[in-house]
């Protein structure tokens, strides 16, 4: 059985491969801070993994991206590098890097955005320098096959929700499941969201993720890809599904437009369902009733 390191194992995705990899050893910051390369060194020393699936980012909300970029990019250089660099001192065989949609270009002549658009162009300037951190991992990743011969490998997930996201705190909810609090916490009969509702989206359920992870691992699969459902919906569109599966029929009312973001950003999964033909993604509804339930 292969000695399975998850860093970043205490985060929203991490919880999920919790659930269907209970043998692995699962780190958060506190257990070893990947900024500093002497802690990965002790940690990777001492517990001698086959495989080290690395999911730890810094990763925060458009206002904390725009006010702190040189913390996004200095932090998420320090974690990519220090990690990747320590897996292959060590010679360890396998390492799974997961970036995400956002680093794609902010616009791109045709959609969805294939693995080979990755640098077709700058990502959104919102979040630059975290997207920028996060695409130096793909070059680095591709970096070290060619030059050592690893056979390290990267995922670039859309956006994720599930029930393990921060429920309490409403600064630091991912969009599902701050739209779902608001729903449950609404006591007038509107619903006010933040932008115009018209930017698509493509959300997948974070355990379909960790199990795609998992695939990954046990089918000893070194190729990289995108990782998102087929369907692409606007917020407002995504909202009124919310408002569906919880029987609730608010006015949804839109405020500062100007928050809106990136217009569109999805990415194809025809090389994941070449890999991986019978995957089958969790139900947009289905996997909003399981959020909402956990939220008080
Ligand atoms: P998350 O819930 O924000 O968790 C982040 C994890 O990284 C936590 O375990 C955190 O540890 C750890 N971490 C942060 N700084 C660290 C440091 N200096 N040293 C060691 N560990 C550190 O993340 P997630 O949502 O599960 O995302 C997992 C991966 O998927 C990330 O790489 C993210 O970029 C990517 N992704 C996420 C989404 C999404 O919508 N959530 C979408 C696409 C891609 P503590 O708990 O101790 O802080």
């Amino acid at each position: 059985m292969n000695r399975i390191i998850i860093t970043g194992g205490s985060g929203l995705v991490g919880k999920h491969l919790e659930e269907i990899l209970p043998d692995a050893l699962f780190l958060s910051s506190k257990d070893c801070d990947l900024t500093n390369i002497k802690m990965v060194r002790r940690i990777i020393s001492l517990y001698k993994p086959d495989v080290v699936i690395h999911l730890a980012a810094k990763v925060g909300g458009i206002q904390d991206n725009i006010k702190y970029p040189a913390d996004y990019f200095d932090d998420n250089i320090l974690i990519n590098t220090n990690t990747l660099k320590v897996c292959k001192e060590y010679n360890i065989k396998r390492f799974v890097g997961i970036l995400s949609s956002c680093i794609y270009p902010n616009a791109a002549d045709t959609y969805p955005m294939s693995e080979k658009d990755l640098f077709a162009g700058p990502p959104t300037p919102t979040n630059f320098s975290y997207a920028f951190a996060k695409r130096c991992l793909a070059v680095q990743i591709d970096a070290y096959n060619k030059q050592f011969g690893t056979k390290y490998n990267y995922l670039i997930p859309c956006n994720l929700y599930g029930e393990y996201d921060n429920l309490q705190d409403e600064s630091k909810m991912h969009f599902i499941t701050a739209l779902l609090h608001k729903i449950k916490n609404t006591d007038g009969k509107k619903l006010n969201l933040l932008g115009t509702g018209k930017p698509l989206r493509q959300f997948m359920y974070a355990g379909d993720l960790a199990r795609i992870i998992k695939e990954v691992i046990d089918k000893d699969i070194t190729e990289s890809f995108n990782v998102a459902p087929n369907f692409n919906y606007s917020i407002n569109e995504m909202a009124e599904v919310a408002l569906k599966i919880t029987d609730n029929d608010y006015e949804i009312v839109y405020e500062r437009p100007e928050l809106d973001g990136q217009y569109r950003k999805d990415i194809s999964n025809k090389k994941l369902l070449e890999i991986f033909p019978n995957f089958k993604f969790t139900e947009l509804k289905k996997g909003l009733k399981r959020v909402y339930d956990k939220i008080s």
